[in-house]
């Protein structure tokens, strides 16, 4: 059997490692003090004063940002910046610096807790660890005899600690893994990729033009792009910034046209129209780099400025004019392609269009243009998974072309459970992940919980999902464990090493721990899969880098080059069918999808409703922090944009409560009355309007976006549309 690490390694060794601390005094065992702050709020006197700085990661949201937590008398005072950390720039944003009060929320949670009363009434009861695991490997088991081990699915989003998770389902025997990508940007990913092979980032800080189209940058924060593209440059770069709000982002931006919601793929290839039309391309390097410019050009023919017009709301004339200075800026020049994508059910041929509009100026792998990303490699974690016979194929097998084989498609899978075809699904393992708030059309989600037998979260908090659960199990916070290395990919590939700040606060537990628990009760074969410490598992990452850990433990960031590096593609195939850039997808034809985007108009808003917009705010992560005390003090619910002129039509005043209706769903929200959003669309933030009554503070404030969705999906990603749906409103 493989093993992660010869044994025969020194235990002494792994200490001698394992010093991260930046400068350490006197620090001593704090956990009651600890203990007692969370608890009273009162931090106990201690006898010396002992301080400490630890390198570690931000988990405030996915950008993992390079963090000096300040320890004193055993108490995390303060979060700030490392200076070191090249892809946050020196910053943490309001998230990460309330990152604190996810160890001393008194809504953390705490204990193991075992369901006493109906699923959402929230009766609990405190149970021990060896209970509560106990009762998760019984219902585990006899699912696992009732309807086979695929009967169990584990859903998880992504993190330092997910791979433990992930491996448990292969431990059990189960191929039912479900991530969040089909909510977030696996249109993104496919379209681009079937482009460029890959996902490529964009050169934000080197661009001279950037045309931003829903990726509100400045409120939706990815580093290091945020904070580049917030920097300015003098005055030298452009920025276009299509949205039908007026955003932060369209604040800092030269030029914001409120777009029709849709109109995206028009304006784009509008775009194309023109370079092409007018021969604004590099034909020598088409020639060279890509194939399939041959068929774009009449393909393109019909899609003038002045059809776009009409279809994106932005006149024919700009549209030209904003062609003709992206060609002019080329190659330092990018059609920014966001990260959550699905607007649409055309989604991944809308994001074709953006990857071949930035083909055609020629902008891959050079300054200011789209660059591959790199990655830093680690050392494979190889195990042996126990081999069950008669296990069925993932359920949501085939529901959509590209299917990713750990992500699934989350909309697929619930319907498919909600059917109990072709097979029944009878439990749920949740880690780090929420359901109920984050997937379109919440009754559904719902439903889909009532047919389960048996529901465990793993989590921080009592999120939605939790609150509906039979068992849930405390994870300890970022703040309180060590985790395996990560490598971020990116323009400045990097590794990130969480350093464990301090001991986790009353019984909860690293996922690690928790996963070798379970293991344990599977058999020896499993808990072989997880016999290593933490520690040893990160040495064993790092055996390809001599000199990687001293770097993570005294900068807190290992990396390789700290400026872009440019056209290490050129001269080596991409990993598409041709090898080159593929502005025509012969694997497209083969799959009956459009081998060139071709615009598909969305239904146009009927009479006396709204198109509803959900998005972002720089204060929140999906549904995970609205409930921490800092940030909540800075938003204390989300609202109901409309436009001003539009509740004035409809008698309706700013700040008062209205209902809003769609085929799925009703909430009730505060209204703000505001210029900046088109009349035919209201917007609202995600992440409120929350079941469980253990996120204290914003229970019963504000509405949830997934509650009114209707839960449209890409047929080639399996990625939901996002604004597909209409809503009425009406006084509450
Ligand atoms: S962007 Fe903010 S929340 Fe996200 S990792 Fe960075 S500091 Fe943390």
């Amino acid at each position: 059997m493989s093993r992660l690490l010869d044994k025969n390694l020194s235990r002494r060794r792994f200490l001698g490692l394992s010093s991260c601390a930046l400068a350490t005094v006197a620090v001593g065992s704090q956990v009651k003090v600890l203990k007692a702050l969370a608890m009273t709020g009162k931090v106990s006197e201690p006898t010396a004063m002992t301080s400490k700085d630890v390198f570690t990661s931000c988990e405030m949201c996915v950008n993992k940002c390079g963090v000096i937590a300040r320890v004193k008398n055993g108490v995390i005072h303060k979060l700030d910046p490392n200076p070191d950390y090249i892809k946050s720039r020196n910053m943490l944003c309001a998230r990460g610096n309330a990152g604190t009060q996810a160890v001393y929320d008194p809504d953390r949670l705490k204990y193991p807790l075992i369901r006493v009363g109906e699923r959402g009434e929230g009766k609990w009861r405190r149970a021990s660890w060896d209970e509560a695991l106990d009762l998760v490997m019984k219902n585990m088991n006899e699912i696992a005899e009732k309807y086979t081990r695929a009967g169990m699915m584990f859903a998880s989003t992504e993190g330092f600690q997910e791979h433990f998770f992930l491996m448990l389902a292969e431990a059990y025997g189960s191929p039912n893994t479900v991530r969040h990508a089909t909510l977030c940007l696996s249109s993104n990913i496919q379209g681009f990729g079937a482009t460029y092979g890959t996902n490529p980032n964009p050169d934000v800080l080197n661009s001279d033009y950037i045309i931003m189209s829903g990726a509100n940058r400045s409120e939706a924060f990815i580093t290091p792009d945020t904070i580049d593209f917030l920097k300015g440059d003098g005055g030298q770069r452009k920025v276009v910034y299509l949205d039908p709000r007026f955003t932060k982002t369209a604040a800092k931006a030269d030029e914001w046209y409120p777009i029709k919601p849709g109109g995206d793929m028009a304006f784009i290839l509008a775009m194309i129209n023109v370079i092409v039309s007018e021969g604004l391309f590099n034909q020598a390097y088409l020639d060279e780099h890509t194939v399939g410019f041959d068929k774009l050009v009449p393909h393109i023919e019909p899609y003038t400025p002045e059809w776009a017009e009409g279809e994106c709301e932005i006149a024919a004339a700009d549209i030209r004019r904003i062609a003709k200075e992206f060609a002019a800026a080329a190659p330092k020049a990018v059609y920014y392609q966001g990260r959550r994508s699905s607007f649409f059910s055309n989604d991944t041929q809308m994001r074709r269009a953006m990857a071949i509009l930035n083909a055609i100026i020629g902008n891959w792998d050079v300054p200011g243009g789209m660059i591959p990303s790199g990655k830093i490699k680690l050392a494979e974690h190889v195990y042996v998974a126990p081999w069950y016979d008669d296990v069925p194929d993932r359920l949501d097998k085939d529901c959509v072309t590209y299917l990713s084989e750990k992500d699934g498609s989350w909309k697929h899978f619930r319907d498919r459970v909600i059917a109990g075809e072709p097979y029944p699904v009878k439990g749920m393992m949740v880690y780090k992940q929420n359901p109920v708030a984050s997937i379109p059309n919440r009754a559904k989600t719902l439903e889909m919980m009532k047919q389960m037998d048996f529901i465990c979260s793993i989590d921080i908090t009592m999120s939605d999902t939790a609150w509906l659960s039979d068992v849930v199990l405390p994870e300890a916070t970022y703040l309180e464990r060590m985790d395996p290395v990560e490598s971020i990919p990116g323009l400045l590939p990097l590794l990130s090493l969480r350093h464990q700040v301090i001991e986790p606060l009353f019984e909860a537990k690293p996922c690690l721990w928790i996963m070798q628990q379970l293991a344990k009760r599977m058999g020896d074969e499993a808990a072989e899969m997880y016999d290593y410490t933490i520690e040893e598992f990160v040495e064993h990452q790092l055996s390809l880098l001599p000199g990687a850990r001293e770097m993570l433990d005294s900068k807190g960031i290992y990396y390789e080059n700290a400026t872009p590096v440019y056209g290490s593609s050129f001269g080596k195939p991409l990993k598409t069918k041709s090898g080159k850039i593929e502005i025509y997808s012969e694997k497209y034809a083969e799959n009956g999808h459009d081998p060139l985007p071709v615009f598909t108009a969305q239904t146009t808003v009927p009479q006396g409703k709204y198109r509803l917009l959900v998005g972002r705010h720089a204060y929140f992560t999906h549904g995970t922090t609205a409930n921490n005390p800092y940030l909540h003090d800075l938003m204390p619910e989300n609202t109901l944009w409309l436009n001003a002129g539009e509740a004035k039509r409809m008698g309706l005043k700013h700040g008062q409560r209205v209902r809003v209706k769609s085929p799925v769903g009703e909430e009730v929200l505060a209204l703000e009355a505001t210029e900046k959003i088109r009349p035919d669309s209201v917007y609202m933030c995600h992440g409120f309007g929350v079941l469980s009554k253990e996120q204290t503070k914003i229970y019963g404030k504000g509405g949830c976006d997934a509650a009114l969705l209707e839960d449209e999906v890409c047929p080639i990603s399996g990625n939901v549309a996002m604004h597909h749906t209409f809503v009425e409103i009406f006084p509450a």
